[in-house]
């Protein structure tokens, strides 16, 4: 008897937690944080404690509470036992903090499965960032083409373009015939042909399910979309303005989505200026170029990128003040003064929680920033006002320009039609219910709830 249970990824975008079983096969899609998690008791400093692992998880069942699956340490202040593992195996679509970071309470001794970059990427986070830490695991790495089996069932990787390198959707060969788990993905990216060959792979197995992401469906597009070669042309656009009033531009995007940095990259050459990044970007970006198939620029080694230091303690940017890991760019690096004398040399990427730099870089009124990520979900984001307030204050001109990373509601229609399954199971989606419209046996799944696929 094969099954689907969905502990996450229900009724919203984000949070992706599917057991598949056959028997005593169990294995998980995706461990991922829920973008909302918890938002009614936990906010902004208010978190879970890391020091008490999944007990105040369960408090607001956060988690789903099964015995088997966790670790022993984190298991410790609560009342669920650890137990030997019964589970087989959770295989990551991709390394977006919805769909991976909670693998930090999976029992070590269960196999993580990821593409090899989906691994590179989360080294990448683990060494950069203080609250990435996914715990240690037994990791097992696979390409496209691999298919890993596991008694009864045969797990087929397959990559699809999506806002970050790596991501893949997935065929489960099972003894009742496939199930197909999109992850999440796009149509319209640079690498739109991957999903077509995801998609076409799916139709030929003729899946009696279809577990798909729906982030985009909803009645009305809330949402301005480009497509990221009009992304490209648009900052290109911007630039050749900056440059005949001699102004520095800034950006902000996700960061890890390098298909977006690449954007940038390239419209830095084309306006003859150097793409500034921070510390974080320059690490991924060295690791990155071990994958030439992504051409990316390499900061120790391009001259076309360098790379902006935080001013710290000493004041004169001793290599002291850095974390070792940050220390082999210094080579690169980019001041406030530089970007004051040379306006026009430079296209900045500045985050949110880097705006404080603008105080000692004092930018020429007008200067263009581009915020190259999705619009804010509530029009109350608070954080959305504290960035134009910064905006305001130093004179800067406000410019949208994103392509998203997930399949708009007709490129939806269209996947689930040439893959053609048998049942439908939306995820990732604030509007299952709505799938009802593009396929005759869509289940909204119930958090929790097992459906036999027999
Ligand atoms: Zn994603």
């Amino acid at each position: 008897m094969v099954s689907l249970t969905f502990h996450g990824g229900v009724n919203e975008i984000g949070g992706n937690k599917i057991l598949l079983e056959d028997g005593d096969t169990r294995i998980w899609f995706d461990f991922g944080k829920s973008f909302t998690m918890g938002e009614d008791y936990y906010t902004s400093w208010l978190q879970p404690r890391r020091s008490n692992g999944l007990k105040d998880y369960f408090e607001f069942s956060l988690l789903p509470r099964l015995p088997g699956l966790y670790a022993e340490d984190k298991l410790t202040h609560t009342e669920l036992k650890h137990e030997e593992p019964s589970y087989d195996g959770v295989f990551i679509s991709h390394a977006h903090a919805d769909h991976v970071t909670h693998i930090q309470f999976i029992d070590p001794e269960i196999p993580i499965y990821t593409g090899a970059g989906t691994k590179l990427f989360m080294e990448a986070m683990e060494k950069t960032s203080s609250y990435a830490n996914y715990g240690n695991h037994d990791y097992r790495n696979f390409r496209t083409g691999d298919k890993i089996r596991l008694d009864s069932l045969e797990i087929e990787p397959i990559h699809v373009d999506h806002s970050i390198p790596a991501a893949y959707g997935y065929i489960i060969h099972t003894p009742e015939g496939c199930v197909v788990y999109t992850g999440d993905l796009r149509a319209h990216g640079p690498r739109h042909e991957m999903t077509q060959e995801f998609l076409e792979a799916a139709e030929y197995k003729e899946p009696i399910a279809m577990i798909t992401e729906g982030t985009r469906m909803a009645r009305r597009g809330k949402r301005r979309h480009l497509s990221e070669s009009q992304v490209l042309n648009g900052v290109v656009k911007i630039c050749q303005e900056a440059d005949t009033n001699g102004k520095t531009v800034f950006y902000t995007h996700s960061p890890r989505d390098m298909d977006r940095l690449r954007t940038f990259s390239i419209s830095a050459e084309g306006c003859h200026r150097k793409l500034v990044v921070n510390t974080r970007t320059a690490y991924l970006l060295n690791r990155l170029v071990e994958d030439q198939r992504l051409n990316l620029p390499d900061p120790l080694r391009d001259d076309t990128i360098k790379v902006y230091y935080k001013k710290k303690k000493s004041g004169t940017y001793s290599e002291k003040d850095y974390y070792k890991w940050e220390r082999d760019f210094l080579e690169a690096i980019v001041t406030p003064e530089d970007l004051k004398n040379s306006p026009k040399e430079y296209i900045v990427n500045l985050s949110f929680y880097d705006l404080a730099e603008l105080i000692d870089i004092r930018p020429d009124a007008g200067s263009p920033f581009i915020y190259s990520m999705s619009e804010p979900f509530g029009e109350d984001d608070l954080e959305e006002k504290v960035m134009h307030n910064w905006l305001t204050h130093f004179s800067l001109r406000y410019h949208q320009l994103h392509a998203s990373g997930h399949l708009s509601r007709k490129e939806l229609a269209e996947a689930i039609e040439t893959v053609n399954p048998s049942k439908l199971f939306p995820v990732h989606t604030e509007n299952p219910e709505m799938f009802g419209e593009l396929h005759k046996n869509s289940t909204p799944p119930v958090l929790g709830k097992q459906y036999t696929l027999t």
